[in-house]
């Protein structure tokens, strides 16, 4: 079949919920795909961040490919010998006691909401069925219902109640209205250290260490969604670490499965992951062999730093180039590392349109919202290749 046919096809079998730009890919290898017809594109999305370590990484190929061979689920029945290293990695790698595994990222986020309001009952002795906890306008925490249920976007809010109560939607950015909405019940304060569905969205300086401040004055759980930020995409482990923050939970996923398999967990310390028992929490899949030694690899390729230091001076210079722009047919850039929102002048054309001009010059990026795209490359990404994709940015915005 050709593209045309398969993208029919696609349309006529699976439900429309995405709205993926026309171009059919079949292989890949570090930052570059290749579609059915073998036309080759720059992958500027990454799997929306999954992708940190570039597509087919030899490193992760060969754990997958070894562990493939010998063993690929035991449930959590019983233990296996890919689950100690993997926990351990994680966990050091956070600088936490330990994780909780799971598989994709709104699990996880869903894991930090049941661990948070346990926590809450058991050990903050707020009253059954009480608990509160605060999130930003315009998070994107994942698709479960409970998670849509404190979305401020309609488009994944509307239509799919009744909601799941105990949540306080406050202005991102403010630490200020954090401590309003903070009362005896609130268990936790959860937010994206940079708001990638959001437009790639940088809070304030000082706005990460005042959370953190905060939570450890009012006895709240600072609860940071790392499942995009994480895993060097913004030149360091976590974009905490840009005010040398420290949250007393961690969510991660994309990236952690190495662009190969659904992985994610949370990662705290024993007096807040302790309470969960078991029979409370879990997952089928969670914490499989295939996807621990998967994980596993990708905490060693976070060890040695170069990543991290990649995506720093990439993104300098990314960022750069793309900061020339500005008032010439971009109107603002965000970001850090190797992530960048970018909104251009909406008189010239939508996100969308920008994306599909991209995808005929041979980039591949999203819009997010609005006329605004986003640019994450895999890390592996070369200095020319970015620099020629900026070329075609600036080529596209000429011809819209
Ligand atoms: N949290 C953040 C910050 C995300 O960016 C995403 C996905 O884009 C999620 C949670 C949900 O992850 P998943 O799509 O794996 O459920």
């Amino acid at each position: 079949m050709n593209a045309a046919d398969l993208i029919a096809l696609s349309e006529r079998r699976s439900a429309h919920n995405y709205h993926p730009l026309p171009v059919v890919i079949q292989s890949a290898e570090g930052a570059w795909v290749t579609d059915v017809e073998g036309r080759r594109y720059l992958d500027c999305l990454a799997g929306y961040s999954s992708l940190n370590f570039g597509h087919g990484n030899p490193v992760i190929l060969a754990a997958a490919r070894e562990q493939l061979d010998r063993l690929t689920l035991t449930s959590r029945a019983f233990f296996h010998d890919r689950f100690a290293e993997f926990a351990a990695g994680l966990a050091d790698l956070c600088g936490k006691d330990m994780i909780l595994p799971m598989n994709t990222g709104a699990e996880a986020v869903e894991t930090a909401i049941k661990v948070a309001r346990k926590w809450g009952y058991e050990v903050k002795g707020v009253p059954a069925e009480q608990a509160n906890i605060i999130v930003m306008e315009d998070n994107f925490h994942g698709r479960t219902t409970t998670i849509v249920s404190f979305s401020t976007d309609p488009d994944a809010h509307d239509g799919f109640g009744p909601y799941t109560p105990g949540f306080r939607v406050v202005k991102y950015g403010s630490a200020e209205a954090i401590g309003e909405a903070i009362d005896e019940n609130t268990v936790a304060v959860l937010l994206e250290p940079i708001q990638g569905e959001a437009g790639v969205l940088v809070p304030p300086d000082g706005y990460l260490r005042a959370v953190r401040d905060l939570c450890s004055e009012r006895g709240v759980l600072f609860i940071a969604d790392e499942i995009q930020s994480g895993l060097g995409r913004t030149g360091h482990t976590f974009a905490c670490d840009h005010e040398g923050v420290v949250p007393d939970m961690y969510i991660l996923g994309k990236a952690l499965g190495g662009g190969v398999v659904p992985v994610s967990a949370v990662a705290a310390n024993a007096d807040v992951l302790g309470v969960i028992r078991p029979g409370q929490h879990g997952s089928t899949f969670g914490g499989n062999p295939l996807a621990c030694a998967v994980g596993a690899a990708v905490v060693g390729l976070l060890r040695t730093g170069e990543f991290q230091a990649r995506a720093r001076e990439l993104g300098e210079h990314l960022h750069g180039r793309l900061r020339e722009l500005v008032g010439a047919g971009v109107v603002a850039v965000r970001g850090r590392g190797l992530w960048a929102g970018v909104d251009v002048d909406p008189s010239l054309g939508t996100g969308r349109q920008v994306s599909e001009a991209l995808l005929r010059r041979g980039v591949l990026v999203k819009d997010t919202h609005g006329s605004t795209i986003r640019l994450a490359p895999p890390i592996v990404v070369s200095r020319e290749d970015l620099d020629w994709a900026v070329d075609q940015l600036v080529e596209a915005l000429r011809e819209l």
